[in-house]
């Protein structure tokens, strides 16, 4: 079993984030996670970040980032400190890697996605890369991706909401990719790097993302940063259990009204503001939810249906 040293967890003051993806506008699932997050970090007196995390330039769509801005204003939800976007990061991530290569945990990989998926081993997430190109690649094969290797780590965690969780993580996930085929970092390693990068002590987000907290702790213990506490709340799924995203159409949220996008968020968090606030000023609204948050109320489910 290889051995990782725990991380030092952060016990100063609270700060936490807002990741959004800007792959479309904000709807209602990505709003959950902005509000849950932002009540945590306004409840514990601490700073709320917003990070744009456009590193996956096939996927960014122009201007959401700036509408998913525009949004959280007309919301009344005011970040600290500057927007950082993960487009102008590359370096950061490099350098990382580099730590990562010099330790030689990490491997050249030349596999195709249908070569891995006609993988015989299932994780959690699907097939599992069988490890081919670890001890080195094949004569007539050119490289495309950077993965770590996996083998024998174990990690466990306690998640706010969602409770304990161990992984496996050379069975239950596989040897992930660190830098893709198409030269974009993966999204496990820049999370790593910017929510140590930002002082992140808190990371708040929708629970499909779970699953990737051991390869992130994983990953900070390699690198020797610190652990973030977290805490998975429910993700917004449609009436037939997709989630809410752009892909299963899921609307855009109209902040022409900010309260009629807010109330329901609030209910499906967990918390009932009273109807009278459906007419009072966003202010009102936040006064009153910040005054009535309890994380505890939150559903202890990874996904739960919509309004
Ligand atoms: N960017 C991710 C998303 O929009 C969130 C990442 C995170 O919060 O760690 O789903």
């Amino acid at each position: 079993m290889t051995s990782v040293s725990d991380s030092p967890i952060f016990d100063s003051s609270y700060r936490g984030r807002f990741a959004p993806s800007p792959t479309g506008p904000l709807h209602f699932g990505s709003l959950v996670a902005a509000v849950a997050s932002y009540l945590e970090a306004k409840t514990h007196d601490g700073e709320w970040l917003v990070r744009m995390e456009d590193l996956d330039t096939p996927r960014t769509v122009a201007g959401a980032a700036d509408e998913i801005l525009r949004a959280l204003e007309a919301c009344g939800m005011h970040w600290d400190g500057a927007v950082v976007r993960q487009s102008a990061r590359s370096d950061a991530y490099h350098a990382e890697l580099h730590r990562l290569r010099a330790q030689g945990i990490v491997y050249p990989c030349a596999c195709t996605r249908r070569e891995i998926a006609d993988s015989a081993l299932h994780g959690i997430e699907g097939p599992v890369y069988p490890g081919t190109c670890r001890d080195g690649l094949a004569a007539d094969k050119l490289m495309r991706a950077w993965r770590i290797d996996t083998r024998g780590v174990v990690i466990d965690f306690e998640d706010a909401i969602q409770g304990p969780l161990e992984q496996e993580l050379a069975t239950d996930i596989g040897d992930f990719v660190l830098l893709r085929a198409d030269h974009v970092y993966s999204y496990q390693l820049a999370v790593v790097v910017d929510d140590a990068e930002q002082g992140i002590t808190d990371v708040v987000r929708g629970a499909d993302l779970l699953d990737s907290t051991p390869r992130q702790i994983f990953l900070q213990r390699r690198l020797h940063l610190p652990t973030p506490r977290y805490c998975h709340v429910p993700i917004a799924v449609n009436p037939a259990g997709e989630k809410l995203s752009k892909q299963t159409r899921a609307l855009a949220i109209d902040y022409s009204n900010p309260l009629a996008a807010l109330m329901p968020v609030l209910r499906f968090l967990g918390h009932q503001p009273p109807s009278a606030l459906a007419k009072a000023a966003v202010a009102d609204l936040w006064q009153w939810a910040i005054a009535n948050w309890r994380i505890d109320r939150v559903p202890r489910t990874r996904s739960s249906p919509s309004a």
